[in-house]
C-alpha cells in the first residue's frame, strides 16, 4: 500500500494490519448494524389540507418538475439559485448547487448544507467534508473527479433534519442533476441521503452492503455512513470503509 494510502486510512481511524506479500487489505463483508432508525414521516399537514388547494399545489409540482428536467446545466444553476420553494430560502445565506466533474462517474450524495457550506456555497467543505476527501482518497478519488451534491440546496437551520416539504421542493433540481451526470455510481452517504434517493424508510444499517439501483436509470447505488457521524462515532469508520471497498468492488463489477 502506498504511503499516501496508508495516510488517510489513519485519519479514517483505520489501522492497517498487512500480512507479508499482500498489497491490500481484505474488504470485509458489511455487517448490517442498524443505526439511527427512521422516523416514519407523518403528513398531517398534506391530510388536513384543503382538496382544492391541494390539486393546485400537485400541478404546481407536477409543472415545475417538466420544467426542470429539460434544463440544461446553466437554466438549473440559476433556477436553484434562485429558488424560493420552500422556507428554507429565507434563512440561507446561499443556494448550494454542487460541485465537481459534471461527467463524473462517481456521484456522491449526502444530506444538505451545513453552516460552512452554507457560508461557502460548496457541498461538503467543513469537517465532515474533509473526512469525506480522505474517504474518496482511500480509494483512489480524488474530489475533483467526483461529482458531490446534496439532497438539499439550502441550510436547514441549526442543521435539524431536512423536512419532508423541503426534500420535496428540492427532489427535482438533484434529479436532474443525476440525470445530466449520468454516473456510473452513486455513493449515497448517510440515512437521510440514502432514504430520500430510495424513497424508503428502511434504517441505513440495513441498507449498507447493498447494491439499488436508481429509478429507471440502472444506476447503482451503495450506502454509507454520512462523515459527520463517523466523527461523532469513530468506532463506526471500520464500517464505513467496508462500505468504501464495496462501492469498489460494485463499480469494477461494473465495466
Ligand atoms: N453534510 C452534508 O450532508 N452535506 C454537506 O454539504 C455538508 C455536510
Amino acid at each position: 500500500m502506498d504511503a499516501r494510502r496508508r495516510t488517510y486510512l489513519a485519519e479514517m481511524g483505520i489501522e492497517v494490519w498487512e500480512r507479508r506479500g499482500m498489497t491490500a487489505p481484505q474488504a470485509d463483508t458489511p455487517t448490517g448494524d442498524v443505526v439511527g432508525a427512521a422516523a416514519m414521516r407523518q403528513r398531517t399537514d398534506e391530510a388536513c389540507e384543503d382538496p382544492g388547494n391541494k390539486v393546485a399545489r400537485n400541478t404546481d409540482n407536477h409543472d415545475h418538475a417538466r420544467r426542470v428536467a429539460a434544463m440544461n446545466w446553466d437554466e438549473l444553476a440559476l433556477t436553484v439559485k434562485g429558488c424560493t420553494r420552500c422556507a428554507l430560502h429565507a434563512t440561507r445565506t446561499q443556494t448550494v448547487f454542487g460541485v465537481g466533474n459534471r461527467e463524473a462517474e462517481w456521484l456522491v450524495i449526502g444530506e444538505a448544507p451545513g453552516a460552512e457550506e452554507d457560508r461557502q456555497g460548496e457541498p461538503f467543505v467543513g469537517r465532515a467534508g474533509q473526512l469525506l476527501n480522505s474517504m474518496l482518497l482511500a480509494i483512489g478519488l480524488r474530489r475533483e473527479e467526483v461529482y458531490i451534491a446534496n439532497i438539499l440546496k439550502c441550510r436547514p437551520p441549526n442543521n435539524r433534519d431536512p423536512k419532508p416539504e423541503e426534500e420535496q421542493a428540492c427532489r427535482d433540481y438533484l434529479e436532474r442533476q443525476i440525470r445530466l451526470i449520468r454516473p456510473k455510481i452513486i455513493l449515497a452517504v448517510g440515512r437521510i441521503a440514502a432514504q430520500n434517493l430510495m424513497k424508503v424508510d428502511t434504517p441505513i444499517g440495513k441498507m449498507r452492503g447493498r447494491t439499488y439501483s436508481y429509478q429507471d436509470t440502472g444506476i447503482p447505488v451503495v450506502i454509507t455512513y454520512h462523515p459527520a457521524y463517523q466523527l461523532r462515532s469513530p468506532l463506526e469508520k471500520r464500517k464505513a470503509w467496508q462500505d468504501l471497498l464495496y462501492a469498489r468492488r460494485v463499480f469494477a463489477g461494473l465495466a
